[in-house]
């Protein structure tokens, strides 16, 4: 039976207090499919992206385990390892973790790159309940002998899709390889193409399979437009839409994304010099850079975010009110990926693609 309620499942009562703080009513599709499932320490392989509340069916049934059975953990080990693609989305995974967790005694950390490695040394000293993790960053610190995989027990990899474009197909086989085979392991990717569903298979054991959005077609309330356009017009057409937007409803946020590094730049320039407070996000920014950028975009205060696939990946952001795809993503799965950043949790989204004559190739995909 899929319950409607977050009453009817069997969670324990510091997660039941947290859901009602939190004023979450009933579980999304994939909660109400995947949590009971994990309470009774199946394997999943779920297919959903983001937006659909799918850290919270992976976090709440962990923190039940994890509450329930409090253990103390050996020096540098993990009782919880979750992989995730990029350090945004890691730090969107840890923050989940402590906010479902706050009224439970547990003890996490983060590892990801492009930051020092001490404070992470010393954090996994004494070892963790949840680990969140990049994979590159978790083999250094493996090699080092500052992580001990041979505790885990829940393994979560997340958003594996995005994993593997980003070549990290080989660092996940490794870590895989580290881990006790006597674990529960749930597996998370937005598309399953053949290669994602052949990993599964092998790391998963017997899984249940739960699917929430078909595979490569985009959530429902998200009012989409494409605009065909010559690529000169882009500039003047997206600042029209900035105006309609903050004349509409004041106060949303908008995504813009760009195929380039340099693109981004260029255009978070111009959109300031024309009067719209604008910022970039992509790879070539330091990790401080990212996160005060993502501060200062969350609290409205360059209320557009310029940004490349992968740095825009996991940035859960309330009040995303219009995503731009100033160029056209080259994948269908990276259009999924990137009008899923608004429309997030019921609200109303907008999504507007511009299509220059030379992009007519990658519409076609898209639409698939
Ligand atoms: P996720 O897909 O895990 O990134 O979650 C998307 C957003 O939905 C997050 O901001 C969550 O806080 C929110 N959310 C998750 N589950 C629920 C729920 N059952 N009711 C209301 N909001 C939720």
């Amino acid at each position: 039976m899929i319950p409607t309620s977050f009453e009817a499942l069997p969670l324990a009562a510091p997660l039941h207090r947290v859901l009602r703080e939190l004023n979450y009513e009933t579980p999304s599709p994939i909660q109400a499919q995947a949590i009971p499932l994990l309470l009774e320490g199946r394997d999943l392989l779920g297919c959903a992206q983001t937006g659909t509340g799918k850290t919270a069916s992976f976090a709440l049934p962990i923190l039940h385990a994890l509450s329930e059975k409090p253990k103390q953990v050996r020096p540098k080990c993990c009782r919880t390892l979750v992989l995730a693609p990029t350090r945004e989305l890691a730090g969107q995974v840890g923050k989940s973790f402590s906010t479902y967790g706050q009224h439970i005694r547990f003890k996490q950390t983060l590892i990801y790159g492009g930051v020092g490695a001490n404070p992470q040394i010393s954090a996994m000293r004494g070892g963790v309940d949840v680990l969140v993790a990049t994979p590159g960053r978790l083999l250094d610190l493996i090699e080092q002998r500052a992580v001990d995989l041979s505790g885990v027990e829940f393994f979560v990899l997340d958003e594996v899709d995005r994993m593997l474009d980003m070549g990290f197909l080989r660092d996940v086989k490794r870590i895989v390889s580290l881990i006790p085979a006597n674990r529960q392991s749930l597996f998370f990717s937005a598309t399953l193409a053949p290669n994602i569903v052949e990993l599964a298979n092998s790391i998963l054991r017997n899984p249940a399979r739960v699917s929430i959005a078909p595979e490569t077609t985009t959530a429902e309330r998200i009012d989409q437009q494409v605009c065909f356009l010559d690529r000169e017009n882009k500039k003047p057409l997206l600042e029209q839409l900035l105006r309609d937007q903050s004349q509409a409803t004041s106060g949303k946020l908008t995504i813009v994304f760009s195929r380039t590094k340099h693109g981004a730049n260029k255009l978070a320039k111009s959109l300031c010099a024309a009067g719209f407070p604008a910022d970039a996000i992509h790879g070539n920014k330091s990790q401080a850079q990212r996160e005060k950028a993502l501060e200062r975009f969350k609290k409205g205060l360059t209320p557009v975010l310029v940004a490349t696939d992968v740095a825009a990946r996991g940035v859960d952001v309330k009040d995303v009110g219009l995503v731009v795809n100033f160029d056209l993503p080259n994948e269908p799965e990276a259009y999924v990926h990137r009008i899923g950043r608004t429309g997030r949790a019921g609200a109303e989204g907008r999504a507007v693609s511009f299509c220059a004559e030379d992009e007519r190739d990658f519409y076609g995909k898209s639409k698939k």
